[in-house]
């Protein structure tokens, strides 16, 4: 099941994420300013976090999608989105190349205005490095 993944390295006034969330299972003890921490048992995979994020730190990884290959959401803000079954190159978070990654879902939702979510599964050891993938603009230019 997919579950909530935060990487936010910043310790800047922000919470859009604690505030979205239906089920309370992201949190910021004390200051604004410390880092949000995931409940994984309360999370229920709605993706609104992962949408709303300015920071793009939310993510929703699945390690069980199917046997050896895991799914990662992440929020994506390029044109043209891409599409269901294309073959993506997965991203870690200093944008350096990681694997192949297969497109499951592309997420669009009227509230979440500019930032769509696309979900890609990547073999299983990848699951918690996947930040993103090789904007569709740059792959078609580099074909
Ligand atoms: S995916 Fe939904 S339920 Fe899970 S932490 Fe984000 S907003 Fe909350
Ligand atoms: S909304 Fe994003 S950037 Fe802001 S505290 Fe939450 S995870 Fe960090």
């Amino acid at each position: 099941m997919r579950k909530i993944f935060i990487d936010c390295p910043e310790q800047i006034p922000c919470n859009p994420c604690v505030h979205i969330c239906p089920v309370g299972a992201i949190t910021i003890e004390g200051s604004i300013t410390n880092l949000p921490k995931g409940n994984k048992e309360l999370c229920t995979g709605c993706g609104l976090c992962v949408a709303a994020c300015p920071g793009q730190a939310c993510f929703l990884v699945d390690t069980e999608f199917k046997e050896g290959f895991a799914s990662v959401d992440f929020p994506y803000e390029f044109l043209p989105l891409p599409t269901v079954g294309m073959t993506v190159k997965a991203r870690d978070n200093e944008g350096q190349t990681l694997t192949d990654g297969t497109v499951e879902a592309v997420i669009q939702r009227e509230s979440s205005h500019q930032t769509a979510i696309i979900r890609i599964s990547v073999p299983t050891k990848y699951a918690y490095l996947v930040r993103g993938i090789k904007p569709i603009t740059d792959f078609v230019k580099a074909l």
